[in-house]
């Protein structure tokens, strides 16, 4: 058996953790199976104690989600992952898990816009208030909005759609200052861009529906446990105390530095499902061995095309980490050296309506709502995504009417280039 984790991440991405016994296949295969079959009952009261880690029911875990798990939490240097049913999912789970009615979490301000409005909206409905914060703020502005009850922060490697790159240091050295995690949400950079841990991340999580599965085929989310948090300062009683629902089992006693991952299987997953489908993984899982080939290409790609809109007259300013001119290019070239990913965003002069006109005129570049895919299309956030954020949010989040968000693909770069200047041409 080969030991993966010192394979270089390329390797890591093909070969995963999967490895095939004598005669068995060699692509992990789909187990479309609901449940699975004991000999014993007291084989299934172990399973169901949490005292041997087998399949009971696909709710709570499945053969072919495990082979994703297992390699998603390789490529992220964690110790354990759950899978979710979709990126919403897992981000909703992430703070669940640690966070109850009466608690409150501390979030930037820069994020997509569906977990602004799930940290705004309904995890308020459930009693958990939320302070969103500037991503620029200090050490000392974090540390000093945080509370006795103060659970959590979260964040995102790479916000969307203004593509400003976190500053870990500064983010990471608040929570451990408040004794709190912090959760990364790293969907648009991707382990291969970044690894969220090296920077004091201990939670990550995942829209797998994008760069991970990179085809647009199966939307899938994932909870990445780095096992790096100490759950035994007195914050997290529903890790480091008795839990009734298991006889009185105490998570950080019996599973160590994964207490939380198998927590949030065993309450959240189980409670709520929300579980990824097996034929999803086995695609996702499918996405993942070219991953570090299409973020290469996404990255170069991308780095071209906001170079040729910098330069372009109907363009009135552009946004990509790699480029010099970026707010966030110094934080790109500590945190994501290997490439910016594959997201431009840019404003195109003439308001709102020229940047309307620039998505109903693209030929090549496709309208959907979508990242992460090897395929190039575009979007207007403020009539689209972002439609639901007020305007005042809107501002916050540095939405401008004139923002299209362009998702650079891995087709032939001179065809992309090409598209763009016949569309531009006719604004
Ligand atoms: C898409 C996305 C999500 C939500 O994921 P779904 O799989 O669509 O539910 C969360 N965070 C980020 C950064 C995303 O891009």
């Amino acid at each position: 058996m080969t030991n993966t984790t010192n394979f270089d991440i390329a390797t890591q991405c093909v070969k995963g953790t999967y490895q095939a016994g004598n005669t068995e296949p060699m692509v992990a295969p789909i187990i479309q199976s609901t449940t699975y079959r004991y000999d014993s009952s007291d084989s299934l009261a172990a399973a169901f104690n949490l005292e041997q880690a087998t399949p009971i029911y696909t709710r709570i875990g499945n053969p072919t989600l495990s082979v994703l798990e297992e390699k998603l939490a390789l490529l992220e240097k964690g110790i354990a992952a759950v899978t979710t049913a979709s990126g919403q999912a897992a981000v909703f789970y992430s703070i669940a898990n640690i966070a109850q009615a009466g608690d409150h979490i501390i979030a930037l301000s820069n994020l997509y816009g569906g977990t602004y409005t799930l940290l705004s909206g309904i995890l308020k409905q459930l009693g958990i208030k939320v302070t969103f914060v500037e991503p620029s703020a200090s050490v000392a502005e974090i540390v000093g909005i945080s509370q006795e009850n103060t659970k959590l922060i979260f964040a995102e490697t790479i916000g969307n759609p203004c593509l400003d790159v976190l500053d870990f240091e500064n983010v990471s050295r608040a929570a451990k200052q408040i004794d709190i995690p912090l959760i990364v949400d790293n969907t648009f950079a991707t382990p291969y861009l970044c690894n969220p841990k090296d920077f004091g991340a201990n939670i990550i999580v995942h829209s797998t529906t994008k760069y991970l599965d990179g085809h647009a085929t199966s939307l899938g989310g994932v909870v990445i446990d780095c096992g790096n948090f100490n759950w035994n300062n007195g914050k997290f009683p529903g890790l480091s105390e008795p839990n009734e629902a298991y006889h009185d089992l105490i998570y950080t006693e019996t599973f160590g530095d994964a207490a939380y991952a198998v927590k949030l299987r065993t309450g959240l997953l189980r409670d709520i499902g929300a579980t990824l489908a097996p034929f999803n993984a086995f695609l996702t899982n499918l996405g993942t061995e070219t991953l570090h080939l299409r973020m290469e290409r996404h990255s170069s790609n991308a780095l071209a095309v906001a170079q040729f809109l910098e330069k372009h007259p109907k363009v009135e300013w552009v946004n990509y980490p790699h480029l010099a001119s970026s707010p966030s290019y110094d934080l790109a070239k500590k945190y994501l050296s290997r490439g910016g990913s594959g997201v431009v965003s840019f404003g195109i002069k003439g308001g709102s309506e020229a940047a309307k006109k620039f998505i109903d005129t693209m030929q090549l570049a496709m309208l959907v709502t979508h990242v992460g895919d090897l395929r190039t299309f575009a979007i207007h956030p403020a009539s689209t995504t972002h439609r639901q954020l007020s305007d005042e949010a809107l501002e916050k989040a540095g939405i401008t009417p004139n923002l299209i968000r362009y998702n650079v693909g891995i087709e032939h770069i001179d065809d992309i280039l090409r598209d763009i200047e016949q569309t531009l041409s006719q604004i």
